[in-house]
């Protein structure tokens, strides 16, 4: 189940098992650095056993399995793109992950801008130049894809980490 080789991605919802069942007493959170430890240790050892492109490749899959994962079990449905940026930034803040806010709407080239504030992956985080949100690039192209049967392109612009302060990220429909 998690350890065949595999052409295909196979992650599905309940791959993350009965948490109330298996956690009666520790629950359904932990901390923010240690969900950072796993990812920055997963990038350094991706990094380390293939190199940078892959490495980026791997957490921008991640990130849009993740997304489709997210709109398939926790949002399900949108009545438009507006409803659907609506019920991810709920979401979002509900799970604690970040504040979302949607800057730019052009729904006739479906090009969006959308920001985070205190993002789960990186705020905080010391400033080196680098736009660092990769997975949550990956995890917007997976929501928008699966609501929306296109596809697009996200690419992260403003980061943290280049000394924003907050995370922007540029959506596109590609063709
Ligand atoms: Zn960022």
């Amino acid at each position: 189940m998690f350890l065949e080789d595999r052409d295909t991605f196979q992650f599905e919802w309940d791959h993350l098992g009965n948490i109330e069942l298996g956690r009666p007493n520790l629950g359904n959170t932990t901390s923010v650095a240690i969900y950072r430890l796993m990812q920055y240790t997963l990038r350094d050892s991706a990094i380390r056993h293939t190199d940078v492109e892959t490495a980026v490749k791997i957490f921008y899959d991640a990130g849009y399995t993740s997304g489709k994962a997210i709109y398939e079990n926790l949002i399900q449905s949108a009545s438009d793109v507006n409803d659907l940026i609506s019920k991810l930034q709920n979401l979002l803040k509900t799970l604690n992950i970040g504040i979302l806010r949607m800057e730019k709407c052009d729904l006739q080239n479906m090009a969006f801008t959308l920001t985070v504030e205190e993002d789960l992956d990186c705020s905080g985080l010391p400033m080196h130049d680098e736009a660092i949100c990769v997975f949550d690039e990956g995890l917007i192209a997976g929501v928008l894809d699966t609501f929306t049967g296109m596809a697009f392109e996200v690419k992260e612009v403003d980061c943290w980490c280049t000394g924003e302060r907050i995370c922007r990220f540029e959506a596109i429909k590609v063709e």
